[in-house]
């Protein structure tokens, strides 16, 4: 029986602005995203029987049809029901290494996996639009995790334009172990708290045409986007945002604190990734990045918090063999 087996990294949000209500009852939004060399490794097997079977060495990982790359498969056969006769069914083994329920796209990026290593497994030959229509059905984040690298996404965060990629950050990412939040909670909060300033931002910069309930007028991304494409490091240390710290952080003090130990010690930026937990802080080397964690991790000495250094990655779903 054939197998593949494929690097999944995770993302960062270097910036995200909620924009408005949409009619599908999503959030219109604004945000660049940035994918890193942290990933899971996912191998796909094809097996004789017509059943899907997912493993995981993290145990808090869903192994049922809740599983995102579960239901990569389970759409996949829907899609393409004489492949799924043909060759049989599949066994999906994950290597976790992203950190679970952390605003990381975990999840998404194990679904995006799936879809390239059936693509292969089944030979489809599909292209780039097709990959990301499929991707796109799945859930906001997995076109964005398929393609990777550095991206504007806007709508639901399935409608992207590529930037040029940004290989010189180390990252330090941080993460309470026990701590998640959900983030249809961090949107709902969001949502009653502050749906009467959407479209009040200041800045000028890009249009939003797409269909919305309250449109805005302007967005102000920009300026994070030209820090981009001049690569002025300083700059897009500066100009890191994220709506949803204003609803996670009052809530989750823990989160507050890393934050704030995070601004304290000479990062270039840090910022809350997605709805969070987790925190990450942008550095110029990897020695740079080594000394903040020892910084902050003397700071709030609890075991419980996790560290991780990575790097930028210019790659989204990477075949292995
Ligand atoms: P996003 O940034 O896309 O919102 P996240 O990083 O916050 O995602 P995930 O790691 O994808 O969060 O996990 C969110 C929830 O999804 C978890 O609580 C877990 O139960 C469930 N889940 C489903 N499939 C997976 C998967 N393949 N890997 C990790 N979690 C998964």
């Amino acid at each position: 029986m054939r197998s593949y087996s494929l690097i999944a990294p995770a993302k960062i949000n270097l910036y995200l602005e909620i924009l408005g209500d949409r009619a599908d009852g999503y959030h219109e939004l604004a945000m660049i995203l940035q994918s890193v060399e942290l990933a899971d490794q996912v191998n796909i097997r094809a097996i004789g029987t017509q059943t899907i079977q997912v493993h995981c060495d993290h145990p808090q990982v869903p192994l049922d049809k809740t599983n995102l790359a579960y239901r990569a498969v389970e759409l996949m056969s829907q899609e393409f029901p004489d492949c799924w006769a043909q060759f049989g069914g599949v066994e999906i083994s994950i290597q976790k290494n992203i950190p679970v329920a952390a605003g990381l796209a975990g999840g998404s990026t194990n679904a995006a996996a799936v879809l390239v290593g059936l693509d292969m497994l089944w030979q489809l030959g599909l292209t780039q639009p097709e990959l990301q229509e499929l991707a796109a059905k799945l859930g906001s984040d997995v076109p964005f995790c398929l393609a990777g690298g550095t991206a504007i996404a806007t709508g639901r965060g399935e409608e992207l334009d590529p930037l040029p990629s940004l290989d010189s950050f180390y990252v330090v990412l941080a993460k309470h172990q026990n701590l998640a939040v959900s983030t249809a909670w961090a949107y709902q909060s969001y949502r009653s708290q502050f749906s009467n300033t959407y479209g009040r931002s200041e800045g000028v910069d890009k249009s939003i045409t797409t269909e919305m309930i309250n449109p805005p007028t302007r967005v102000h991304s920009g300026s994070m986007v030209q820090a981009i494409l001049n690569k002025n490091v300083a700059k897009i240390g500066q100009l890191l945002y994220n709506d949803l710290e204003q609803v996670v952080l009052p809530n989750y003090p823990q989160v507050l604190q890393l934050r704030q130990a995070f601004e304290n010690c000479g990062a270039l930026g840090t910022m809350m990734s997605g709805s969070g937990p987790t925190v990450f802080a942008l550095c110029q080397s990897q020695e740079q990045a080594q000394a903040l964690l020892q910084h902050v991790q003397s700071e709030i000495p609890d075991p419980n918090l996790g560290f991780w250094v990575t790097k930028f990655a210019s790659h989204g779903i990477q075949i292995v063999s």
